[in-house]
């Protein structure tokens, strides 16, 4: 063989594994004999172009043919680190949770979405008739009303009559003076607070509801606790303590003192019915109040006594 041959050859082989190892960065790891000559074909002056890298679903089967493999390129770039984890954000803990450890509401419903849905459920207990008695009589059922940002949320036991007429609940003599509870003994104006019932519909006669009529509606009132959020619940007459704490117990044991419901931190005073049959009863319902507020902050307006 020639001087020039050799030069040739040694030429035409470096150009060959300049193409191979082009092709090897673009990802090729195999190509058939034949096509070797394309390569190895007329000298380029540089190196050709990679060729496009193939579609990484599809790889090729590998050829039997030692020669015809390519080793596996090295990665043009070290292969990136996966994207940090994103962590879904912390629920705040429980209403109740820092005051006194136990387990609370399980979901918080953002405030944007607390009066929509307080109107899908609303709407879906005026279509109740799980009480065929109740839902029979009443002209209306009273949802409840109030914000929906609500530190305080009352809880009474069931419309009455005014409640069925007007649609709204605790309005009439009994209404007027929670309102004065509320606004003049408080000093929270009335629209700032939450005001639901046990039922949503009046027993006729305003008899005390039945058990299977609580058990029918209590889901209602429990999804608008869970809506709101309520900081402080103040249960209003026996009934609505015995139903969500869940004791026999009577209400002279009950109030004065802290309860939880749902990890919510509660108070049981007297239903505004009942003190206007027993006003000598205002002094302890205003005792109950001033608890509320000593835990929620407010101090008495100048007018330190409701009614
Ligand atoms: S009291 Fe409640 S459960 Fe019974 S019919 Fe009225 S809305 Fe329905």
């Amino acid at each position: 063989m020639t001087e020039a041959a050799d030069d040739e050859r040694r030429v035409l082989a470096r150009v060959l594994r300049q193409s191979l190892e082009s092709l090897g960065r673009a990802g090729v790891d195999r190509i058939p004999i034949a096509s070797l000559g394309a390569i190895a074909g007329p000298i380029p002056a540089r190196p050709a172009s990679p060729a496009p890298r193939p579609a990484p679903a599809a790889p090729a089967p590998r050829s039997p043919e030692v020669g015809n493999t390519l080793p596996t390129p090295p990665p043009s770039r070290p292969a990136e680190p996966p994207p940090p984890r994103v962590e879904r954000p912390t629920l705040p803990p429980p209403v109740a949770a820092s005051l006194f450890g136990e387990p609370g509401l399980a979901e918080v419903v953002p405030e944007t979405d607390r009066a929509p849905q307080l109107a899908v459920l609303a709407a879906e207990v005026s279509r109740c008739t799980r009480c065929a008695e109740l839902a029979a009589t009443r002209k209306q059922t009273v949802f409840g009303e109030g914000s929906v940002t609500a530190r305080l949320m009352f809880i009474g036991e069931a419309p009455g009559a005014d409640e069925d007429e007007t649609g709204r609940p605790f309005v009439g003599r009994s209404g007027a003076l929670l309102t004065d509870m509320i606004g003049k003994g408080m000093g929270i104006p009335r629209a700032e607070v939450y005001i639901a019932n046990i039922l949503k519909s009046r027993p006729p006669g305003n008899r005390t509801p039945e058990p299977e009529e609580v058990a029918n509606c209590i889901g209602y009132l429990e999804r608008q606790v869970a809506i709101i959020r309520p900081q402080f619940l103040c249960l209003l007459g026996k009934t609505a303590a015995s139903v969500l704490l869940e004791t026999a117990l009577p209400l002279g044991k009950l109030r004065g003192k802290w309860h939880r419901y749902r990890g919510i931190p509660t108070i049981v005073t007297y239903h505004p019915s009942a003190l206007l049959r027993n006003p000598a009863w205002k002094k302890d319902a205003w005792e109950d109040l001033q608890i509320l507020m000593q835990a929620m902050g407010i101090k008495p307006p100048d007018r330190k006594r409701p009614g």
